[in-house]
């Protein structure tokens, strides 16, 4: 890891997991997935922004969010390129795309090309990495 992709906010592990709990520490910190259909977010149809459930940094409005049917939250883009990380992953005999936190570097989930923007791309992520702030009401 060089010094520009060094996250921002650095904890060690039990502190993370003291802060995350048992299973968004799988999640966030041992790059896990959650059961498909399970997550608390799926349906969420709101206006607001999703951020990272580890430092809350934001990464997906509500408005690149999109039905996949894929079981995941499933969003057409990040908010802004710079706030995600994209590596390369050929863990499970698969070689895919992980999408990580750059601020914090914890999992959020996985990137495909097979999004319905015009960017192409659909980002598949636990519900678990990421807390949902709602729009204020005017
Ligand atoms: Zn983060």
């Amino acid at each position: 890891m060089n010094e520009s992709t060094a996250p921002e906010v650095v904890k060690s592990e039990e502190e993370w997991k003291a802060q995350l709990g048992e299973e968004r520490y799988r999640i966030l910190r041992q790059a896990g997935t959650e059961r498909p259909f399970s997550g608390s977010l799926l349906d969420v149809r709101d206006d607001g922004m999703y951020v990272c459930g580890a430092c809350g940094a934001p990464l997906f409005e509500a408005d690149s969010k999109f039905e996949s049917h894929c079981g995941w939250p499933s969003f057409t883009h990040p908010e802004q390129q710079q706030n995600v990380r994209l590596l390369d992953d050929h863990s499970h005999g698969m070689h895919r795309t992980e999408v990580r936190c750059k601020r914090c570097d914890s999992h959020l989930g996985h990137v495909f090309d097979d999004g319905p923007g015009p960017e192409g791309t659909r980002y598949c992520i636990n519900s678990l990495s990421l807390d949902f702030r709602k729009k204020a009401e005017p």
